[in-house]
């Protein structure tokens, strides 16, 4: 994902020529050391993090128990193919996973990131589904917009065209359909009504494509940034499962960054009392201490299919130990330091900061979000909510400006990713209440030298 950080000044640490290069133009500050919120660059600035890099560091920066873990595991075993020997780590952190899930989701599966997560659940269900004798079925439903990785089939799956579209001709198109965003397209509406109305929508599609050939339906229960952090309404969510139960099309719930705490329960589909029937986790899974992933399954579909001869797929690097032990001691550290709970707490504060500075300024349009999950939509007119011209670059702006005030958070253009606004606000789930505080100072301060620019 493109980011504003291409546009940062470049660090006088870095060498002459980078041989490194990511998605655009353009060099980052080199990274001295973190802890906790805070990161401090070899430029000898310091920045608060509160975008948790990319929604990844829950935890922090630096958590000493993690390192240990860590450590230990370094000094037993870096690598032991999954073939071969199992360890006590992935063991360990499978048994505490299967404890957490909602009741029935005992299995998992292990992968080094949120692509690969997602790849996993589309590969399972379909194997599932010839396993059971279901092999017409095929087509994976989806939203749009919506984000669910870089890979070619969780790209199918995405909601995000300038992401996708080079790639359409690589990949079999999968049906759509509209992710709710009532402060957009049902202003005024009953919000049970419109959770509803959005809901029936994949009904209507499930009929369309012909229920025989339907095979999932994938979701963010809270949207990432390709929406920034949209919720829909409580009625929405128990009739999409119903919907599913209705035509036996499974539900996988992508969580790979609301999962762990994010959203203020382990998982986000808690909040609703959702019990999907695959679950995609990365990102916080492992806090950034490792690249780690999983899919997590219920073992009555995992024996069907290990029964019908195996599931066809895995990666090398899947289960290792080091990875494993790392997010062993983060999942330990959101349960045993309440860390969800605080998510919800300081998602409370920031919120009202956040609708604060919605009152104080005439560009910020929206605000919404949940537990640490949140966002703030930069529009032209709060009333049409219509876009900004895109040539402001307004979110991209705010994230330098932000930069520049040693404050980090994250951007990406909406609506489908052609135009619009938004900054993510995302902060590691261990913020206390004076860190809150200072953070929406820092950004005000952003603000208003945003307003300076774009009032010209
Ligand atoms: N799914 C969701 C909801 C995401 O937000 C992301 C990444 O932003 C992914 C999948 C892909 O994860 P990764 O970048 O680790 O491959």
């Amino acid at each position: 994902m493109t980011g504003a950080a291409d546009t940062l000044a470049r660090d006088p640490a870095a060498p002459a020529e980078s041989h490194l290069f990511y998605q655009a133009h353009g060099t980052r500050p080199f990274i001295d050391r973190a802890e906790g919120i805070w990161m401090y660059g070899q430029d000898g600035k310091s920045y608060m993090d509160a975008a948790s890099g990319a929604m990844v560091c829950n935890i922090g920066h630096s958590n000493p128990r993690v390192i240990a873990a860590m450590k230990e595991q370094l000094d037993r075993c870096t690598f032991a193919y999954r073939l071969q020997f199992q360890s006590e780590a992935s063991e360990g952190l499978a048994a505490e996973i299967a404890r957490l899930m909602p009741a029935g989701l005992d299995k998992v599966f292990f992968v080094s990131g949120g692509s690969e997560a997602v790849e996993t659940c589309l590969k399972f269900a379909r194997q599932w589904a010839i396993a059971v004798g279901q092999g017409s079925r095929y087509k994976v439903i989806s939203r749009f917009p919506s984000y669910h990785g870089c890979t070619l089939g969780a790209l199918a799956v995405t909601g995000y065209t300038p992401l996708s579209a080079p790639f359409d001709p690589m990949m079999r198109a999968m049906p759509k359909i509209t992710t709710p965003r009532q402060y957009l397209d049902g202003r005024g509406e009953d919000p049970d009504a419109y959770g509803r109305r959005m809901a029936d929508l994949l009904e209507e599609e499930i009929l369309r494509q012909g229920p025989e050939t339907v095979l999932a339906f994938i979701m963010e229960p809270v949207g990432g940034a390709s929406t920034g952090a949209v919720v829909a309404p409580d009625t929405y969510y128990p009739r999409i499962r119903e919907i599913c139960d209705k035509y036996g099309v499974l539900l996988i719930y992508d969580e790979v960054m609301t999962g762990v705490g994010r959203t203020g329960r382990f998982l986000a589909a808690e909040h609703w009392g959702i019990t999907p029937d695959l679950v995609a986790m990365s990102k916080g899974f492992a806090a950034g201490y490792a690249p780690l992933g999983a899919m997590i399954a219920p073992g009555r579909m995992v024996r069907q299919v290990l029964d019908a001869g195996g599931f066809a797929h895995g990666h090398t690097y899947a289960g290792n130990p080091i990875a494993c032990a790392a997010g062993r001691a983060v999942v330990r550290e959101i349960v045993e330091q309440d860390l969800s709970t605080n998510a919800a707490c300081m998602g409370e504060r920031q919120m009202a900061g956040l609708q604060a500075l919605m009152a104080e300024f005439p560009f910020v349009g929206d605000v919404r979000g949940k537990g640490l999950l949140q966002a703030m939509e930069l529009v032209a007119d709060k009333e049409t909510l219509a876009v900004l011209p895109k040539e402001l670059n307004a979110a991209s702006r705010l994230v330098d400006l932000a930069y520049e005030r040693g404050l980090i958070i994250y951007f990406r253009r909406t609506r489908g990713g052609a135009e619009g606004d938004h900054v993510m606000i995302t902060p590691p789930l261990t913020i206390t209440p004076a860190e809150v505080d200072e953070m929406l100072d820092r950004l005000r301060g952003a603000l208003r030298a945003l307003h300076k620019e774009i009032a010209g």
